[in-house]
């Protein structure tokens, strides 16, 4: 997977990285979660109407960001957790006021 290149003091300032596979229908993000820094993969469907984004709380154009992630040591044994979030995932967060709700996303889908 590919990460668009962004200066240093920027990532600081971002609550989180995200980016589009449009082709794919795909959506990628990377987050400090608990210290480290985290990718969540995982579909994403853009849906025509403006919705209320999970992570940021506004009423944007979303998607659904259904993200997966394997289960340690059981590579059959997927779970997913779906989430309506922003399609642009800079202007997300650049919104987010708290990473409450992103880290409550990560650590439901890893634990
Ligand atoms: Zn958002």
């Amino acid at each position: 997977m590919k990460a668009p290149t962004l200066p240093d003091t920027k990532m600081e300032r971002l609550v989180f990285l995200g980016w589009n596979d449009t082709g794919a229908q795909k959506k990628f993000i990377i987050a400090k979660h608990d210290g480290q820094l985290t990718g969540v993969q995982g579909s994403f469907t853009p849906v025509s109407k403006k919705g209320i984004c999970a992570f940021c709380h506004q009423n944007e154009r979303v998607g659904l960001f259904k993200a997966d992630i394997k289960a340690k040591g059981n590579t059959d044994n997927f779970r997913a957790i779906g989430q309506y979030i922003c399609a642009d995932s800079l202007a997300c967060s650049a919104h987010v006021q708290s990473t409450d709700r992103l880290d409550a996303f990560i650590r439901e889908l890893k634990s």
